[in-house]
């Protein structure tokens, strides 16, 4: 960075005469102290009501909507968050200022699970006593207290927005908006309530989204069962027939009257055994009859297995090697037959007093395990639809805690020994019970990838129970169904038209709509599409329900006789206007009959229900958002939005859900572009943790570097890579800052006496051809800064920004022009044309980093010289216009300073070689003499010779001469001239004007323009 000369002791004249030299003066401090500045700037931005001011100031112009997606209102806020926000600060502003209307309403999710758990631990079991009425104050209390963290620590770091009317999904508005957006889907026919398996925390009590799943190491028991056959073993193959049957035994030396029949299952949930009804068989692979030898198949050794000579065993073919040597098994394959021989048969269950069922399906594979695999329909997805293709009971023993109960109903008539058992804790239990009935084979262990809960990171358990869902098969209404939303209605209905008019019928599902407007939607990465129509195509039906309290009801009454919902709207439509009034609270508060119209009727005749009392999943609500934010606010919002942006991982969250609820409900995606950010993570590329203590606070750095330390590392990033963070980088960071704090100060110092309307030269071909230079690299880097914020390439807009500061003003175009700014007189013309380059630069940059850099920024633009009409704040002004920076052609300008750029590098090469070898000291001290051959390089010749004048200030010596000679050369030597006491150069004309006998003639004009008293030597 530039510096102001050293300040020597010097006799009288030269200490009067450096009071003369224009120095630098700025209240802009070289020292920003931004942890005590920028919350007192903030607090200014609060008392004037910046955003309220930005949002009159775009009220007319074209409207561009970034929605938020709402962060989970429980703690502070972490890294993560910080990167989200700076972000679509980054896209608010830079949209701001580059003409649009953009407004910013912050969201939160304040419902849930993570608030009501914690709510759990304060309350313990207090919590029992209370009624969920109290509970709900609590969740909310909760809720509202880190709403109000979270809002000071994204406001600290410098994030505009609506701060004092956020939208939060327990506002009661947002509440009722959630209760529409359910009664649409219920009212049109999506909604239907059923028996399904679903993953299910016993710790949490609730079922869980496929997205609150995650796969963890687990280590469960591995074991293998015998299920003994009791259907007819002949039918199965001849080789096996029944031993009292002559030709059979003939035939083939199996039967003899100990054979018995069994199959093996293997399973690592010991646990589901007592929901077993089936065993399934691949029905076209191979599958052996293995019997045991004369030497015994050694087994768990309880004597009803004894040493199992002559015992049949049943597995595929493929994997009965491995099954023979798990259960150590000395046997012989004696048959081979397709696993569709084995539908139909019948086992035995091991311990139950249960028939247990032969079935085929196609996904049992030769993987692992036996072949045979065991099927309990309550437990297991695949295991659900096999026993409804069979007609299989529909039963379920484990209760919400995952207790087994009841287990004297379920085959017995005594309680099994693990009846009120976890089934985690029963697996012990129920291996012991197979060992004691000899259908045990061999118990070992067994680490895999388990299903997990994603908020208590216990393992899950799959559960067949009540839930409401929304079909995914669901036939799109219609345009005369659907109100649809009228944006887009006309284009819609011409198409459902022609398909109406094709097939009578439309048989566009909800899922085929959902995957038609994911193809409508601009997705950033783009690998983000294949992503999210992979998850829509292959995701089962939305389980919508929850067995919980702090949410939204699923508000719909049930015949207290028959169970059918009532569905009428008029009756939904007053449950959405009673929530307006009373929030959600009201469904806990009011009872069925005080909330029905009096002459209420189930079809089935009957006049009493009951409160469905399960909540409505979290990514429903937030998933409605755009209903509940967007569509309420048509003035100041819009629908569909113009950008979603969130981590990565919402493909599966929150644009999954928007997306469906957008589609169900007005039959468009719900934004027009999704961008997504990567991970943070620490330079080694770990995941910050508590134990490894690498972790980045945004609070912590805002308190210890500045909100706008937080804010410049975002900037410095590719978001949309998983991107680093340290407190190493974070001070890297902070450096730079200096280095751009510093220009800028060097520019505001440099404007402290110039005014623009009257000192700033308003023709650009009258301005110096270095300043002309510079001002055509601004245009240029603007440009480059500009277009990289339309693509919300923010990381190349910083790169470009430290480019053009660190090489073309530090390094070049300020250290320079030091000699011009300080020595010539205040109101030279050369020295105005600088400062006009200086000023426009300062103008420029300014706005160019108020969108990442807002507190500094707004700083810079309180101390630029002042102009009529300029906006209280920078962040009420609109990015630099790129013809008002360099006016007129500049292609040729630049052309010709490639060249002299060029040259001044090997002529700084040539004076640092001279000043190692002490030939000169200073470069003002020395003489450059530049050699050139006649007519070799025209190009150049010209060029040196039309810039003659600036390239001693190019250079920053005192002489340069370009001379004619056999070869070019470049040589620097001691000047023999004498130094200018007041500008330092060596030049032939001091001492000629006799008023100021120690300086420069250019010095000499200088002083007497200011009317300085003549001295003598
Ligand atoms: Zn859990
Ligand atoms: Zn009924
Ligand atoms: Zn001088």
């Amino acid at each position: 960075m530039p510096e102001t000369p050293d300040q020597k002791p010097a006799p009288e004249p030269a200490k009067a005469l450096k009071s003369t030299l224009n120095l630098p003066q700025t209240a802009f401090a070289m020292k920003a102290n931004l942890p005590v500045n920028e919350p007192i700037r903030l607090e200014s931005w609060q008392k004037q009501d910046l955003y309220a001011q930005i949002r009159r100031a775009s009220a007319g112009r074209p409207k561009y909507v970034l929605h938020d997606g709402p962060p989970y209102a429980n703690g502070a806020i972490h890294l993560g968050h910080a990167l989200n926000k700076c972000i679509k600060d980054f896209v608010v502003k830079t949209k701001t200022m580059a003409g649009f209307d953009a407004p910013y309403v912050p969201g939160w999710d304040c419902h849930g699970l993570p608030i009501e758990i914690k709510v759990d631990e304060q309350l313990g079991r207090k919590k029992l006593e209370m009624d969920p009425i109290a509970v709900r104050r609590a969740c909310r209390e909760y809720a509202q207290k880190y709403v109000d963290l979270q809002r000071s620590q994204f406001e600290r770091i410098g994030v505009f927005g609506r701060w004092n009317d956020p939208y939060l999904t327990m506002s009661f508005k947002y509440e009722a908006a959630i209760a529409e957006t359910f009664y649409d889907f219920f009212e049109k026919g999506f909604v239907y309530k059923g028996l399904k398996p679903v993953y299910w925390c016993i710790h949490d009590r609730t079922a869980l989204a496929e997205a609150e799943v995650e796969y963890e190491q687990h280590t469960s028991p591995s074991v293998y069962v015998r299920y003994k056959l009791t259907s007819d073993p002949g039918a199965i193959a001849p080789e096996l027939g029944a031993p009292s049957s002559p030709t059979a035994s003939s035939s083939a030396k199996v039967g003899n009257e100990a054979s018995q029949v069994y199959t093996i299952i293997w399973t690592t949930t010991p646990w589901t055994l007592p929901a077993s009804l089936a065993v399934a068989f691949n029905p076209d692979l191979d599958y052996v009859a293995l019997k045991c030898n004369e030497s015994g198949c050694p087994t768990s050794g309880t004597s009803d297995v004894g040493s199992g000579a002559g015992t049949i065993y049943i597995v595929l073919a493929d994997l009965a090697k491995q099954t023979a040597e798990a259960c150590k098994l000395d046997a012989t394959e004696i048959a081979r037959f397709k696993g569709s021989a084995l539908e139909h048969s019948t086992f035995q269950h091991p311990f139950l007093d249960r028939q247990v069922l032969g079935v085929v399906a196609p996904y049992v594979t030769a993987e692992q395990g036996t072949g045979a695999v065991h099927t309990a329909p309550a437990h297991g997805v695949d295991d659900f639809y096999t026993g409804k293709r069979y007609n299989l009971p529909e039963v379920q023993y484990v209760d919400n805690a995952g207790r087994h109960r009841h287990t004297a109903q379920h085959g017995g008539h005594t309680p099994q020994p693990y009846e009120d058992q976890t089934v985690f804790k029963s697996n012990p239990t129920i291996i012991d019970v197979l060992r004691e009935k000899g259908a045990l084979l061999s118990a070992t262990e067994f680490q895999h990838s388990y299903p997990h809960c994603w908020r208590c990171h216990n393992p899950v358990i799959v559960r067949a129970t009540e839930q409401w869902f929304i079909r995914m098969k669901t036939r799109m209404p219609t345009e005369s169904e659907n109100n649809c939303h009228p944006e887009r209605s006309g284009e819609a209905a011409e198409s459902k038209d022609l398909r109406s008019d094709l097939s009578g019928t439309n048989t566009e599902t909800f899922r085929d709509r959902a995957l038609d407007e994911i193809k409508k939607v601009k997705w950033d990465p783009a690998w983000g599409e294949e992503r999210i129509s992979n998850m829509i195509a292959t995701r089962p039906d939305w389980c919508i329900s929850r067995q919980r309290i702090w949410g939204v009801p699923i508000a719909v009454f049930l015949c207290e006789k028959c169970g059918t919902p009532l569905n009428d709207k008029a009756i939904n439509k007053s449950i959405v206007e009673l929530f307006h009034k009373e929030g959600a609270d009201a469904w806990y508060i009011h009872e069925a009959p005080a909330l029905l119209p009096k002459s209420t009727k189930c079809p089935c005749g009957h006049e009493e229900f009951r409160k469905e009392m399960d909540i409505l999943d979290v990514w429903f609500e937030s998933g409605a958002s755009w209903h509940a934010v967007l569509e309420q606010e048509p003035d100041e919002l819009r629908y569909p939005a113009d950008l979603y942006t969130e981590g990565g991982d919402q493909h599966r969250g929150w644009f999954h859900s928007s997306l469906l609820c957008s589609v169900g409900m007005r039959g468009i995606a719900p934004y027009k572009m999704v961008a997504t950010s990567g991970w943070t993570l620490d330079e080694q590329g770990r995941a910050f943790s508590k134990s490894l203590g690498n972790g980045v606070d945004p609070v912590d750095i805002a308190k210890r570097l500045g909100g706008e330390i937080v804010r410049l590392w975002v900037a410095s990033v590719d978001f949309r890579e998983d991107v680093a963070a340290s407190e190493n980088l974070m001070q890297r960071v902070s450096d730079n800052y200096r280095k751009l704090r510093n220009t800028l100060r060097f520019l505001l110092g440099n404007l402290h006496d110039f005014d623009p309307a009257t000192n700033a030269v308003a023709d650009f071909s009258k301005l110096e051809p270095l300043d002309q230079y510079i001002l055509a690299r601004l245009a240029e880097v603007t440009t480059k800064i500009l277009k990289a914020y339309e693509e919300f390439e923010f990381h190349r807009a910083y790169h470009a920004l430290n480019e053009f500061t660190n090489t073309d003003l530090s390094a070049l175009y300020l250290d320079v022009l030091k000699d011009r700014l300080y020595t010539f007189a205040p109101n030279h013309p050369a020295r105005r044309s600088a400062q006009t380059a200086l000023w426009r630069i300062a103008e420029v940059l300014t706005r160019l980093i108020a969108p990442i850099l807002s507190f500094t920024a707004d700083e810079v633009w309180a101390l630029l010289p002042k102009i009529e009409g300029r906006e209280l704040s920078v962040h009420l002004a609109l990015f630099p216009s790129i013809s008002n920076i360099a006016l007129g052609d500049t292609t040729e300008i630049e052309a010709d300073w490639k060249h002299l750029l060029a040259i001044r590098a090997l002529v700084l090469w040539t004076l640092e070689t001279r000043r190692a070898a002490k030939a000169i000291g200073k470069s003002l001290e020395a003489t450059v003499t530049i050699t050139l051959v006649r007519g070799k390089e025209p190009a150049l010749e010209s060029v040196l010779q039309k810039y003659g004048s600036a390239l001693p200030e190019l250079f920053n010596v005192s002489v340069v001469d370009v001379n004619f000679g056999e070869a070019e050369t470049i040589d620097a030597e001691a000047s023999s001239d004498l130094k200018c006491e007041r500008c330092w150069r060596y030049t032939s004309d001091v001492g000629q004007e006799a008023k100021y006998p120690t300086v420069c003639l250019r010095c000499a004009e200088a002083l007497a323009a200011i009317n300085f008293a003549p001295y003598s030597a």
